[in-house]
């Protein structure tokens, strides 16, 4: 694996330090994604000599970061990379990605943590990465999962992984932060720079670098999270050390895609307070921008330009709502009237109980209004029969049926999502030792849109039991 330090870990102290890894004892392959790692110049099949690396038997130098940030609105000051280690930057074939290890034992940021990441949320981690990545959603990605029997304390005993993942960057809004309460001026202007060598935007403005850099990270998070919006994806944990400076999705830990639509739908057990709902996800963005606006302040120095960068999340983020459940419904138009007739549609679907993914993947099937869940409704709404005819209607001002949009709804509409239950069942095979749907669920998420008939019932409503599920911040 021939890499190169990243641009932090070129800076040095205080933004990076040399850290050494803990190995994971005796380790296994739990994971290894053969497709990604060709991508990467790669074999795509696991060696023993990337199981030591990847367990944290490595000879090079591994780094750690320092960040701070704002946890469920409160600021939490110095945080920093508690369980996770870059390895470097490594060249694919297209692009350049910075590898980390995560659950490799503790660092300097540690703080009261032990280091470590537990099988259960690294399989998580790993095929939500992949799952967002088949959808076409920006995210972090998962090369592989190494094992051991090592045993890690949460609520309960449980065995200890890490989960290679990669990113052109892990810079987060609240590595800014942290330099920014530090009064560091200087080194906020390296932060930018080291930014601005991942991403070809900003590059060109080096002039105008933290101007340029709050741009795009503001139209980049809106952008983000209308994505999430349009396949009822909560992230669980949207505090500002979360949040990617390249507008990925990140550090995936409580999140989850809604079954039924429930527009206050908390999927962090945590989160008691529903901070970071469903709905409130568009919001917290923007919050979460402005925080990064203050901490880039003093570069800016200019509170008017700050205000007018700011004042384009709103707008922009309605636009890609806006487009993408247009789309969700074969609207060809961004008609200004579609908003309302999707705003219908969502709180019918809240009423009447109705399955996000099964219901707009449902649209695009050859006799829509026979396929549940459509189905049941129409025989139990006649709110939802109503909202059908204005839906046709719509159709109709754009030249086009259902009929004639089902192969655009197609690749629009997810058949799969890593919905709760199909995670759960995974780890629990897992943790008898049996890894194999690891894999299998992975293909399935990596082309989400196409079917897979050998697996309908991962696309079938989830179990009563998926309810009782109580994912939580542990991890
Ligand atoms: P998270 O809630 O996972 O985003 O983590 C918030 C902060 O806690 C980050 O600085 C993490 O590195 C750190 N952290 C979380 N879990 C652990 C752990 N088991 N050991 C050390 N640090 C951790
Ligand atoms: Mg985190």
């Amino acid at each position: 694996m021939n890499v190169v330090p990243t641009p932090l870990a070129t800076l040095g102290p205080p933004f990076a330090e040399q850290v050494p890894t803990t190995p994971l004892p005796a380790p296994y392959w739990v994971a290894w994604n053969g497709g990604l790692a060709q991508t990467l110049g790669l074999s795509s099949i696991p060696s023993l000599e990337y199981l030591d690396i990847l367990a944290g038997q490595t000879t090079k130098p591994a780094y750690c970061s320092v960040y701070a940030g704002h946890q469920f609105g409160y600021w939490a000051g110095q945080l920093g990379d508690g369980r996770a280690h870059s390895l470097g930057q490594l060249k694919g074939t297209l692009d350049s990605w910075e590898i980390q290890l995560k659950g490799a034992g503790p660092t300097p940021f540690s703080r009261r943590g032990d280091g470590r990441a537990v099988l259960r949320s690294s399989i998580r981690e790993y095929l939500a990465s992949e799952a967002m990545a088949g959808l076409g959603i920006p995210t972090t990605r998962a090369l592989a999962i190494t094992g051991s029997n090592l045993t890690i304390w949460r609520e309960q005993p449980e065995t200890a992984a890490i989960v290679t993942r990669l990113a052109p960057s892990f810079i987060r809004f609240g590595h800014f932060e942290h330099f920014a309460a530090q009064g560091d001026e200087a080194a906020l202007h390296q932060l930018v720079h080291a930014v601005t060598a991942h991403d070809p935007l900003l590059s060109h403005n080096t002039a105008h670098a933290a101007l340029t850099l709050l741009t795009q990270a503001t139209l980049r998070t809106a952008e983000l999270i209308a994505c999430w919006q349009a396949v009822g994806f909560c992230h669980g944990v949207l505090n500002t050390d979360n949040m990617s400076i390249l507008g990925l999705t990140l550090d995936y830990g409580p999140f989850g895609f809604m079954d039924r639509y429930i527009g206050t739908h908390v999927c962090n057990h945590s989160d008691t307070h529903g901070r970071y709902a469903y709905d409130q996800q568009p919001h917290v963005g923007l919050w979460n921008c402005s925080i990064l606006a203050q901490s880039l302040q003093s570069l800016i120095r200019d509170d008017t330009a700050i205000e007018g960068i700011l004042s384009q999340y709103g707008p922009h983020y309605r636009k890609a709502w806006l487009q993408r459940f247009s789309a969700k419904l074969g609207l060809m138009s961004e008609n200004s009237d579609n908003a309302s007739l999707i705003l219908s549609l969502l709180t019918l679907m809240e009423r009447e109980k109705v399955d996000f993914t099964r219901f707009f993947r449902a649209l695009s099937s050859d006799d829509p209004r026979s396929t549940p869940p459509l189905e049941k409704l129409f025989k139990s709404s006649g709110d939802f029969v109503a909202w059908w005819a204005i839906y046709e209607q719509r159709l109709e001002q754009d030249n086009t049926s259902v009929d004639e949009c089902r192969q655009r709804l197609l690749q629009v509409n997810p058949k799969y999502v890593l919905r709760n239950h199909l995670a759960e069942l995974t780890i629990r095979s897992a943790r008898q030792g049996d890894f194999t749907m690891i894999d299998t669920l992975k293909q399935v998420l990596d082309s989400p849109y196409e079917e897979h008939p050998d697996h309908e019932e991962w696309a079938a409503d989830p179990p009563p039991w998926s309810q009782q599920l109580s994912i939580s911040c542990s991890s």
